[in-house]
């Protein structure tokens, strides 16, 4: 991580029109900690529910000062069966279900749940595997809401969403330099480049609902310079994956970074959360801003207020 990292985000409701939030602000103490403690008590309690757990590899567990990289990358798409705690489901559904006994949903027993596939297993699959794997999860997650997936209009729903997820979240294991393609050419101009209104479209990792909006980016290059498109190939190289925008934002920045070391980089991310318009607090029109500066940006207020200038105060 550079350790001249700095991230401030802001909830702006309604109505934004209220500055770029200032970067002397400190970074919102995390609420990981909490979060972790309560994602530990929880798996364990789910665990003392269930019995052992079914997937040979245990839940990764967080590091409290991290901002949740760790869960991220190659976990792979999680093991269907962790959060389905069978027999609550099945007698609550089946206590207040309309449907007739024919197309009652059926619960796995604990044989069948052997053959969920593991963490280990899953890392073996082919991509057709996988998609089938995803595709059985989610019938699962179709009976649990009610629902038949047997039903007429429903009967490619499983395929589709895993196909779906599966486009959505194929950003994993790309390198930089593979995004990039070698598109970094020499050259000699040392002033500000800034590529702004990038759309965004990434998957929060909390809810694994949608989140969407725009993206501005602004290098000073050292020498060195990259093809415009690429910048937009960086963005949805890390936004299709399960994220948080505070961690997509300083992605996007370091890929900078690394790809062309420039003099100074800086990154605002601007998105609304589903998760937070359709459910929860409901604030529809609220947008989340989030920014990123590196080396120069970082170092010197006028730089910054002229890319804050050029990406305009929207
Ligand atoms: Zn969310």
């Amino acid at each position: 991580m550079a350790p001249n990292e700095l991230i401030t985000a802001n909830v702006l409701l309604a109505s934004s029109t209220a500055a770029i939030p200032s970067h002397d602000q400190p970074i919102p103490p995390p609420s990981t900690k909490k979060a972790n403690k309560k994602r530990r008590r929880k798996t364990s309690s789910q665990q003392r529910r269930r019995g052992p757990p079914l997937s040979a590899t245990p839940p990764p567990v967080v590091d409290d000062d991290s901002t949740d990289i760790s869960v991220l990358p190659d976990a792979g798409p999680p093991d269907a069966s962790t959060d389905t705690p069978p027999g609550v489901a099945a007698a609550e559904i089946s206590s207040s279900s309309s449907m007739s006994s024919e197309v009652a949903p059926k619960f796995a027993t604990s044989e069948e749940l052997k053959l969920v596939p593991t963490c280990v297993e899953i890392s073996k699959m082919s991509p057709e595997e996988k998609i089938s794997a995803m595709a059985d999860a989610c019938k699962t997650i179709l009976r649990c809401v009610g629902e038949d997936p047997e039903r007429e209009g429903l009967l490619k729903t499983p395929l589709r969403w895993a196909k779906a997820l599966s486009f959505l979240t194929d950003g994993y294991g790309k390198t930089v330099a593979e995004v990039v393609e070698g598109a970094v050419f020499n050259e000699d101009h040392d002033e500000m480049v800034v590529v702004r209104d990038i759309d965004v479209n990434s998957l929060c990792e909390h809810h694994m609902l949608p989140f969407t909006g725009r993206v501005h980016v602004g290098y000073i290059p050292n020498g060195k310079i990259i093809g415009l498109s690429k910048i937009a190939r960086i963005v949805s190289s890390f936004a299709r994956r399960l994220q948080v925008q505070e961690r997509l934002t300083k992605q996007i920045a370091d890929a900078l970074v690394e790809a062309v070391q420039p003099a100074g980089v800086a990154v605002v991310v601007e998105c609304a959360h589903l998760c937070m318009v359709m459910r929860g607090v409901q604030k529809v029109g609220s947008s989340t801003l989030t920014s990123a500066v590196r080396g120069s940006f970082r170092e010197d207020d006028r730089t910054r207020a002229e890319f804050f200038s050029l990406i305009g105060n929207k």
